[in-house]
């Protein structure tokens, strides 16, 4: 058998980072940068004001004294006069500061009085103004090719200005389902068949992890079916994902055609569940041969393909992050030499920490328990006691 983190080497490096393509900023959330980000603009472009109140000469804002309001300026507005002593600009947030004024006090601190304001406090020079400039200065390297467009990437790049943003391609992913056994789409099941679920559900996960999914079909444990949607897929995919047949059954084609049409390797990975797995080349895709069982495929999908096509979007981390969690079960022991993937419920206590419980039966054919884990706990060696700790592939 062999290790795990030597498996998953040898699949994760069938990508190489994709060309970058410029897209509108509303196409791009998740991708990652390709392009350094300069700032041409100051940010804000103006000084304003972070709050509702009275923008005045800090001079005059000393508490009880009584200032002459001269006029209102509120957000996209510009007010044309300029604060002379003893007087004030009712103001409110993300208006320009007034020439001459250099600080506002708050609206909550002071009291109108006819044509007058007073005010309750001292302000100091600059109090609750936001200069020019402030946050992000022309010629500022803003943001580094490499990271990933969150929503605070998105809204920096919105600030700028910019319309359109270069990102790493997302990475087309063909999936398949294969066997006999198999009907899709909720229809009536004939003797010795069940439903196809891999297909979505490995479809479902690429996406999330994002790729562009591409249905590659539900196919017949028939050689020259599976050869036609392998080589489809290898043709206009950069990953074909196919489920099921890279077992040693009789009608495993996956496994002799990819040996004929694809330069694989095949392995026995030293994991429970998932222990078969196909990976390499047909053409210039990457083909990875996930095993049918269930459970098997998607945790297959969480520890080889999930990093790979990260990999291909240009991501440097390619895993999910792991949390400690004090388990509450007992939770089946692996076997020497193997690491398991127990499926978990989690939850998180008032002071932070993590626990976790068993989601149920944990045979690769136990769809319930994959459906309600919130993780995979990760146990090698001699497994772990209740109220031990164990990590915990957390899934959000
Ligand atoms: P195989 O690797 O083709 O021998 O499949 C292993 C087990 O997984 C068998 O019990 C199959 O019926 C089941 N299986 C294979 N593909 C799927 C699928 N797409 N959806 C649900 N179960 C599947
Ligand atoms: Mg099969």
């Amino acid at each position: 058998m062999i290790p795990l983190p030597e498996a998953q080497q040898f699949v994760w490096s069938l990508a190489e980072r994709l060309p970058s393509v410029r897209l509108p900023l509303r196409e791009a959330a998740g991708l990652v940068l390709a392009e350094p980000i300069v700032a041409t603009e100051s940010v804000p472009p103006f000084a304003n004001t972070a709050m509702d109140g009275f923008a005045l000469r800090s001079t005059d804002a000393v508490a009880g004294a009584r200032l002459r309001v001269i006029g209102t300026v509120a957000a996209g507005s510009v007010f044309e006069g300029t604060v002379g002593d003893g007087e004030a600009v009712r103001i409110m947030t993300g208006a320009p500061m007034p020439v001459d004024a250099d600080a506002v006090v708050i609206v909550e601190r002071t009291r109108i009085e006819g044509d007058d304001v007073v005010v309750e406090v001292d302000a100091s020079p600059g109090q609750h103004v936001r200069p020019a400039g402030d946050d992000i200065k022309p010629g500022d390297e803003v943001l580094q090719p490499g990271v990933v467009l969150n929503p605070g990437v998105l809204g920096v790049l919105a600030t700028l200005g910019r319309s359109e943003v270069s990102v790493i391609r997302r990475p087309k992913v063909g999936v398949m389902s294969t066997g006999d056994e198999l009907v899709a789409d909720g229809a009536p099941l004939g003797p010795g068949q069940i439903r196809d679920s891999n297909r979505l559900a490995v479809g479902a996960a690429a996406a999330a992890a994002g790729a562009e999914v591409v249905d590659l079909g539900l196919v017949r444990d028939d050689e020259s079916a599976i050869e036609d949607a392998l080589r489809s897929g290898a043709e206009c995919c950069d990953l074909v994902l196919s489920s099921g047949g890279v077992s040693m059954g009789d009608f495993d084609w996956v496994k002799v055609v990819l040996d004929r049409i694809g330069n694989m390797r095949w392995m026995q990975v030293a994991i429970r569940p998932a222990k078969p797995l196909a990976a390499g080349r047909v053409g210039h895709a990457a083909v990875v041969g996930l095993p049918g069982n269930p459970v098997s495929s998607l945790v297959s999908f969480e520890l080889f393909a999930r990093p790979l096509i990260r990999r291909f979007a240009g991501h440097s981390r390619l895993e999910r992050p792991r949390i400690l969690a004090t388990v509450m079960d007992p939770l089946p022991e692996p076997p020497p030499g193997v690491t398991s993937f127990v499926r978990v419920r989690l939850t998180q206590a008032d002071d932070l920490s993590w626990s976790a419980t068993s989601a149920g039966a944990q045979g690769s054919h136990h769809t319930a328990a994959m459906a309600a884990a919130g993780g995979l706990a990760v146990l090698t060696g001699g497994g772990v006691e209740v109220g031990g700790r164990v990590p915990v592939i957390a899934f959000d």
